[in-house]
This record gives C-alpha cells, structure tokens and sequence, in this order.
C-alpha cells in the first residue's frame, strides 16, 4: 500500500475573514511601507508567511486555559503549572518567565558575558548576537560549512564543527569562553536541525574545557522530527522522549515561547542552577518583571504551559513540518532554487539565482520579497545582507554567503490550497524576475535594521 501522506491532527472551529487586494492596491502599499515588507499593515496581507513568531493558531485547551489565568502579581498558579511543566518535558529545574525570547536572551548575557569574552555559537541569531555584543562579546559562528550552501543537501547542517571551535578556544583560552549558545533547527541557516550526535560530543568537550551549555531551544521540536526521521536509532523514540533528551545535555536555556510553543508571546529562561536561578531572579524584576511572571500575564504563562505538550506530540509536528516540506516540494517541482534540505519552520528562496542581475549590495532578498508582495498579497521576510546588519567595528555591512527569501509557516493557521496559492505566486515572480529592481536605503536604523528599514528603488521606471 501507499504510504499515506500527513493530515492534521485537529480541525477549524473559528476562521478569520482575509481581505483581496488589487495589484494597485498592494503597489500602493508595499511603497508605503518603504519597500519593507514589516511595515505593511497586516489586513493589507493575504498569506501572511512574515514569520512564524507568535501567530500561531492556539487550541481550544489553549483557549480554555486563558480563562483560567491566575493574575496575582506573586505566586499565580499558572507559573507553577508552566515551571513544572518545563521541568517535566525540558528537564529544566529552574525558571524565569520573560516577556519573549529577546528578554531571556538579555538577562543571561548580562548575567555570564564580561567585556573581551566570546561567545561561540551554531549561526548567529538577530537579537540572541545583539545581546551578546551589547553585553561586550564577540560572537563566533562555529556551524558546519555546509550550513552557508543552499545548495549542500547534507541532513543536520545545524552541526557544529569542532575543528572551529577547538580553533577559537587555541586561540582566545577557555576562560574567554564564558558559555557556548547552541540553537536547536538553526533559524537562520533556514531551520535546520542538529544531531543528537553532535550535542552529546558538545557536552563531553563543554565539560572538558568548563564551559556552560546554553540550548536556545526555541524550535527544540521540530529539531527532534528531523532526528526521528533521520539519526540512526532513533526512528521509535517519540518526540517527547528525543526532546527530552536534546535538553538533558545542556545547563541553561532561553526559548521564544512564540514559536513551537505556540502561543502569541511569552518565552523563559530556565536552569538546573540554583545560584545563577537567585541571580537571574534579581535581574528579572530589573527588566522584565517579578520572578514568577517575568512580562507574562497569567493566562499568558497557562497558555503556554498548555503549549509545551501539545508541541511534542508526533501527530501534531508531523502535519507542521509535513506541511512546510510539501510547499518546498511544489516549488522545487518548478525548479524554484530554494535551500535544501527543507527546513522545519519555512521554505527559503535563494534570491541570488532568483536576481541574477542585482548585485548583493543593492538588497536582491529585500527587492524579492516586495516584489513577491505586490504579485499577490503573500507577506515574506528577507534574510540576507539587511539582516545580517553591520559590523560593529568596522561599519561595513556584514556580507553573508545567503540571500535569503524567508516564507514562513504559522503553526495551525493555513491550509494546503494557501500552499498551492504560495507557490503559483513565486513562480509567476521568477518568470519575470528581470523586471526586479534593486534597492537602497532611504533609512537604515542602527540596531535590527531589518525591522524598521526604508528603502527606494534604484532607477525606479
Ligand atoms: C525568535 C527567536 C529568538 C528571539 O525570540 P523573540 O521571542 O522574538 O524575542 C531567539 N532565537 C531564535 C532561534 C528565534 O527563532
């Protein structure tokens, strides 16, 4: 028999009216926003694929668990049901609530970064770098080669090289070296994942040379679908029990709750320290809030604690990656270059052979992704040279080896016609691509640029 393809594992209660534009309407507004697809109004966007942060679609426990929020400023029952929820399917003892991913990342750098130290790193993530240098580091990208060739096909290109990163401690010394900040389905290598392999030898070498293990396990469950279906001994294990596993062999971790954990805001950091927990602790109150609500509301933190399990049922991570490998599938049929393998959370587009004709400098992943807009509606993120930003002591751009066109897939929230839709709408771009113009900035914001970024067309016609 066939085997049979994946289905959701859930079905529509409530759906939420979209609104059709004319292609008039979509050039008025993408030149609204400054060619920058963040600021587009979002009722102006018919297949919002911006990004998979906080725009999941919750279940009705999820649901259900909001109105049971406990809002007491201290003690609420709901972080007690989130912290030992963690605790049971992270492993993690310890902790903190933090409005999103970014405050955790903020309150552990301060807490472990001196001034000169380095912080190596499987790929560099936006905010997680950004806290890191603003607390005095140098980040240090260790990822295998491979993750900067979209078109090297190798499974686990989230691996980390150890020739690298032996390299750096020769270098600069261990004690430089306060932590090692390993990301699970490495977003911006475009998600993927890192072998249970490769983590297991990174605890041995952690412990080795003393240097703490920080897992951003932001996207820990799609990571261990890709170890399930592809490392060797693990196709009977569950998802609860590989990520389980994943988590067991690191010290501290910071999530943006945003995204496998599907709820719309809320993230943690969480520890087996108890002496880094009380520090933490002191710090939170500083920017975030008191220990046991940390930026999140009651309802907000049930929720999420709600979330956690339902993220690492194999039915559930089945249909969401199934889902993101069948639009990679549909693009590849029509020869869309795109990053293989397919990644857990979005299909990026390589934007260099998709704009042959624009030089990096003139942002061909920015100009692809307004263009994609003003074919029809469907929303989608550059992630190349603009977000890759500036060095901080030189001033030139960062010029990453990727120029990337990010379509990202919501948990739950669309259905495979709106693939088939994505799909039709990309290739309808590449057949015209000569016509994409490339851009500049009119405003270029210091920090995060990406985000807030204005641009014009060069030689507008
Ligand atoms: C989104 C994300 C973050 C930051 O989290 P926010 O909730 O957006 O602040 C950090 N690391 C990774 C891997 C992410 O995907």
């Amino acid at each position: 028999m066939q085997k049979r393809s994946w289905a959701e594992p859930y079905k529509i209660k409530m759906v939420e009216l979209l609104k059709m534009t004319s292609p008039e309407d979509r050039r008025k507004a993408i030149l609204a926003a400054g060619l920058n697809t963040f600021l587009l109004r979002s009722e102006d966007v018919y297949i919002d694929l911006l990004t998979d942060s906080g725009v999941g679609a919750m279940s009705d426990r999820q649901w259900s668990g909001i109105m049971m929020g406990d809002e007491a400023y201290a003690g609420s029952r709901n972080f007690y049901h989130m912290r030992d929820t963690i605790e049971a399917y992270y492993s993690y003892k310890y902790t903190v609530p933090t409005h999103q991913g970014r405050g955790a990342e903020h309150i552990l750098s301060k807490m472990l970064i001196k001034a000169g130290d380095y912080i190596p790193g499987n790929m560099y993530f936006t905010t997680t770098r950004l806290h890191q240098e603003l607390a005095g580091a140098t980040f240090v990208d260790v990822i295998v080669d491979a993750a900067h060739d979209p078109d090297n096909t190798m499974p686990f290109k989230g691996n980390v090289d150890f020739d690298k990163l032996n390299a750096l401690v020769d270098d600069v010394g261990a004690e430089k070296i306060p932590y090692i900040c390993i990301a699970t389905c490495v977003n911006m290598a475009g998600g993927q994942p890192i072998s249970l392999r490769n983590l297991k030898e990174l605890r041995v070498w952690c412990d080795k040379h003393d240097i703490r293990f920080v897992h951003d396990m932001t996207r820990v469950a799609e990571n261990a679908y890709f170890i399930q279906k592809q490392e060797i001994g693990y196709a009977d294990k569950s998802i609860q029990e590989i990520v389980y596993e994943i988590c067991q062999l690191s010290d501290i971790a910071t999530q943006s709750s945003k995204k496998d954990a599907m709820v719309n805001i809320g993230g943690f950091l969480a520890m087996n320290d108890a002496v880094l927990y009380e520090e933490a602790c002191a710090l939170v109150v500083v920017y975030e809030g008191l220990h046991t609500y940390g930026g999140m509301a009651g309802r907000d933190m049930e929720a999420l604690a709600i979330g956690i399990v339902e993220s690492v049922q194999d039915d559930h991570i089945h249909a969401r990656v199934g889902q993101v490998e069948y639009l990679g599938q549909r693009l590849m049929d029509h020869n869309v270059p795109i990053v293989q393998p397919v990644g857990g959370h979005a299909v990026f587009l390589n934007a260099r052979k998709i704009l042959p004709h624009l030089r990096q400098e003139h942002f061909p992943a920015q100009a692809l992704s307004a263009a994609l807009y003003q074919e029809s509606g469907i929303r989608s993120m550059e992630r190349g040279v603009v977000s890759a930003g500036r060095d901080k002591d030189t001033g030139e751009n960062y010029m990453p080896r990727l120029e990337l066109v990010r379509l990202t897939i919501p948990r739950r929230v669309y259905t495979q016609a709106h693939m088939d839709v994505t799909a039709e709408s990309v290739v309808d771009v590449m057949h015209k691509a000569d016509q994409v113009k490339g851009l500049r900035f009119t405003y270029e914001p210091e920090l995060l640029r990406f985000f807030q970024a204005r641009f014009e067309e060069i030689n507008p016609a």
